[in-house]
């Protein structure tokens, strides 16, 4: 439960309270709030998940709600092969960074939604094939690519006196910026009044290195390499600075922000986490229902609402067709889009896939990731290939065929921040199946356990008896066609647009300048 605290002078009406470390910057004007989000990726020019949906289309409806919106983020090699018109509007642009002379351009362009994207461009740090590495492993230089982006990120507001009210950093490529606002950049006249939000996506990826490496960030040690700052087992934990030094830290649903205080999802942040529960909230993501509404997607067969939800079976038919399968319409197809890791849970379904197939179900699997689980489940696809497809890519049109034309969607995961397939899910009727964690249990209500409001299945043990066990009560369900319709409507009507979350971060900036 979040109360309301007072810290010092500084109070924060919705219950959070600023952080004690960060400086005083004055006080901002909250109306005509203008907010610069810095992250590592934003739809539709660079996105590997979750990540890349929220920071493409919170912006947006930030920006149809009043507030003047800025995304910055990296130039990578995929943003030049798009083709987006963004012009250079700085070069030479100088980072203050250990190597002298390190420069950067910086792009812009805006989006229909009126948005201003800027892009940090240096050839050597992000003209390459990914966004964060090789599949194998991380590149190298990731310290250098990020510290030099949010170094970049701030230089460009300062360059163009954008003077934002709120600077919202996302996940650890873009924590450094929380302490450089208290450090380095504190005394710069256009970040004055700038308060600093920083979001965590997901904290297994925390951006930790050793400490002979503290340089490459720009700070000084002796001010932030101790136990209240970045140091981290010995060595530098950028996320961590991200926690200690913005103002606020949210994260992306209400059960994760409690879940991430304790040792079983902190990932050893909790105690951090747990000193700042007072400055944490959980914000639910929201989804762009321009891109994904089963009446308008170009990508599936037949569009449907939930007025005509038969014509959903003519994209599980087209499913079944184009995957290979042999199904009858009258059982039900099982989808997953995912990225294949012990955190998707999908080591659980590499293990249930066969127990899976044996209670008369197809299986369509898309995803891409770890290497011992893509090699299981395409074996197990090869010995069953009338069951169970499974395509090893990144495939966007894929991804929306088959959670418009699946039955069920199974999201089974380790941990979960949000998730946003079981959202996507919801919307299409596609009844989801998920591991009652983090956002799956914030947006999933059990059919079972509550009949008249249920929109899918839950588990809570992360086990394959477990997960067969809530398959087989949706399959039941789904045997029931009177009940299965109430439940896909019922999924349907759930409201995940930004409707609800784009007020809640609206009333947080707000908050923040009170
Ligand atoms: P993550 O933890 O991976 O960010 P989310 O559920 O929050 O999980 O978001 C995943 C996003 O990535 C969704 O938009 C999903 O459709 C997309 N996605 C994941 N894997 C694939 C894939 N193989 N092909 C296409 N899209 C994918």
């Amino acid at each position: 439960m979040l109360v309301l605290i007072e810290v010092g002078a500084r109070k924060i009406s919705c219950g959070l309270r600023v952080s004690s470390f960060a400086p005083d910057r004055g006080k901002m004007d909250d109306r005509n709030l203008s907010v610069l989000m810095l992250t590592p990726e934003a739809a539709p020019f660079a996105r590997t998940g979750g990540l890349g949906d929220v920071t493409g289309s919170l912006p947006a409806a930030l920006r149809t709600r009043g507030l003047k919106t800025s995304v910055i983020m990296p130039y990578y090699r995929c943003v030049r092969e798009s083709g987006v018109n963004a012009p250079v509007i700085v070069d030479g642009l100088s980072i203050p960074l250990g190597v002298p002379g390190l420069d950067a351009s910086v792009r812009k362009a805006e989006t229909p939604d009126e948005v201003d994207v800027y892009f940090v461009e240096r050839e050597d740090l992000y003209d390459r094939p990914n966004l964060y590495g090789s599949p194998a492993g991380d590149y190298y230089d990731n310290l250098e690519r990020f510290s030099f982006f949010c170094h970049a990120a701030l230089k460009t507001a300062i360059a163009l006196d954008l003077r934002p009210d709120i600077i919202h950093c996302h996940d650890w490529q873009a924590s450094l910026a929380a302490p450089l606002l208290a450090g380095p950049y504190r005394n710069a006249q256009s970040l004055s009044k700038s308060r600093c939000v920083f979001t965590i996506h997901n904290i297994g990826y925390q951006g930790v290195f050793p400490a002979e490496r503290l340089s490459v960030t720009g700070l000084p040690k002796e001010t932030f390499f101790h136990t209240e700052g970045l140091e981290f087992w010995g060595g530098i934990n950028l996320m961590k600075g991200g926690i200690v030094y913005s103002d606020v830290v949210t994260t992306v649903s209400p059960s994760y922000a409690l879940e991430i205080q304790t040792p079983q999802f902190g990932m050893g942040l909790e105690g951090v986490l747990r000193k700042r529960s007072g400055s944490l909230k959980g914000i639910l993501n929201g989804i762009d229902d321009r891109i994904w509404n089963p009446a308008v997607d170009p990508w599936i067969p037949a569009a449907y609402s939930r007025a005509d939800m038969d014509r959903k079976i003519q994209c599980k038919r087209s499913l079944i067709t184009s995957s290979g399968l042999e199904c009858p319409l009258n059982r039900p197809v099982i989808g997953i889009v995912s990225r294949l890791d012990r955190q998707k849970g999908l080591d659980l379904v590499a293990e249930a896939a066969n127990s899976l197939l044996e209670l008369d179900v197809a299986l369509v699997i898309l995803g891409t990731g770890d290497r011992e689980i893509q090699n299981r489940l395409e074996h197990t696809a090869a010995r069953t290939p009338k069951r169970m497809s499974f395509t090893p890519a990144f495939n966007d049109e894929l991804a929306h065929r088959i959670i418009a034309g699946s039955d069920i969607f199974l999201v089974p995961s380790l941990y979960e921040p949000c998730g946003l397939t079981q959202i996507y899910a919801l919307k299409y009727g596609t009844v989801p199946v998920v591991r009652s964690v983090g956002g799956l249990e914030d947006t999933v209500i059990d059919a079972g356990d509550f009949p008249e409001r249920g929109n899918g299945f839950k588990f809570k043990q992360h086990d394959v008896p477990s997960l067969l066990n809530a398959v087989q009560r949706a399959i039941k369900a789904f045997g029931q066609p009177r009940k299965w319709k109430k439940i896909a409507i019922t999924a349907m009507d759930s409201d995940f647009s930004w409707n609800q979350s784009a007020e809640k971060y609206l009333e947080l900036y707000h908050a923040m300048a009170d």
